[in-house]
């Protein structure tokens, strides 16, 4: 299965992602776990990316197009992949489109989990990773450009009849649980 976890920072993307991933035996395709780990092995991506990523704002489309493009040319994403934090604008999803379409592939499930903005606050603020743009400013600039650059990426999927909302308030397994509903109707 070829899926999608779309939703707002501290929507608990990465969370659910690994969950989906275990239980359906799928792997994990985290672009921001990419990024952070460029960082922490200060290569070349690592030195440009990292004001960025510090910063709240977006790497550029045509550098994380470029990343996303090879890393799923490996093996193990030969029978799917769940893309957490990937597409996050228009043209990011333009340029993913046209990929499965060159390779003849479908996207399975696009799920949108839902959560109210001062949620996503308190949660990001509460959660203990040390992430640099855990700050409360940098969650601001955060949301910001989630709502101006990444939301719109939820009309190009409404109109492709895979997208799926998943109510994302609740406990962890409560989340889990819906999101399982849908990909077992999906398979
Ligand atoms: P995340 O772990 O998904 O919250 O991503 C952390 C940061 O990595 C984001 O705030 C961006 O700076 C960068 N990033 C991750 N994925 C993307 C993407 N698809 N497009 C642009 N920037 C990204």
């Amino acid at each position: 299965m070829r899926i999608i976890l779309f939703g707002p920072p501290g929507a608990g993307k990465g969370t659910q992602a690994k969950l989906i991933e275990k239980e359906f035996n799928i792997p994990q395709l985290s672009t921001g776990d990419m990024f952070r780990a460029a960082i922490r092995n200060q290569t070349e991506l690592g030195k440009k990316v990292k004001n960025i990523l510090d910063s709240g704002q977006l790497v550029p489309d045509e550098t994380v197009v470029e990343l996303v493009e090879e890393a799923l040319n490996d093996e193990k994403y030969v029978n799917g992949y769940i893309l957490d934090g990937f597409p996050r604008t228009v043209p990011q999803a333009r340029a993913f489109d046209e990929r499965l379409k060159r390779n003849g592939r479908k996207l399975n499930a696009f799920l949108s989990l839902e959560v109210p903005d001062e949620e996503l606050m308190k949660r990001i603020l509460s959660r203990a990773e040390g992430r640099s743009d855990d700050t409360p400013e940098k969650v601001k600039v955060r949301l910001e450009v989630y709502n101006e650059e990444t939301a719109p990426v939820l009309n190009f999927y409404k109109q492709k009849g895979v997208f799926q909302e998943i109510n994302g308030l609740g406990t962890v397994d409560e989340i889990f649980e819906r999101i399982k509903t849908v990909l077992n109707k999906t398979r």
